[in-house]
């Protein structure tokens, strides 16, 4: 797989019980090794490109979410990581639980899982690096169809 530029990668602990995140650590560990992808971990969201996140929404957490995923640049990708961030999981029917990750912002990729297993992660995070690589050159396409589109109405007048 080329990709054109080493993605950097935001994880986000939602209402996660840890076990997603304990096998999201073990990715960055030299056994499993997620960095061999030219991925980095950053605590900073406005270096991110792939949003990480494991554990369901919760009152708590939607604004915290939701703002960590407008300070992110575009083009991004989110990950959900474990079955309670696809759907809410086991605690899905707890007062305090809105549900999945996709009820307040888009997801991109799904691992399921309970744990999440290091293979599914990396395999997800694989797939991310893959789609965001997809949504650059979409966004090059667009910017260099409207460069010319605005050049000929330009040279129309
Ligand atoms: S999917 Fe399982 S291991 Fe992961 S946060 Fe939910 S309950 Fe914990």
């Amino acid at each position: 797989m080329k990709v054109s530029k080493s993605p950097w990668l935001l994880h986000y602990d939602g209402s996660s019980c840890n076990g997603c995140d304990i096998e999201v650590l073990a990715c960055l560990t030299p056994v499993y090794d997620v960095e061999r992808f030219g991925v980095i971990n950053t605590g900073n969201p406005k270096h991110a490109d792939i949003f990480l996140i494991t554990g369901g929404i919760n009152e708590q957490n939607k604004p915290v979410v939701q703002q960590l995923y407008s300070q992110m640049p575009s083009p991004k990708v989110v990950v959900a990581v474990g079955i309670c961030a696809c759907n809410g999981g086991i605690f899905k029917e707890c007062y305090n639980i809105i549900g999945g990750v996709d009820t307040i912002i888009p997801v991109d990729i799904y691992v399921p899982g309970c744990a999440a297993r290091p293979e599914a992660i990396i395999d997800g995070v694989v797939k991310a690096v893959a789609l965001l690589d997809k949504k650059r050159e979409e966004r090059a396409a667009r910017k260099k169809e409207e460069k010319m589109q605005a050049k000929q109405e330009g040279g129309a007048k």
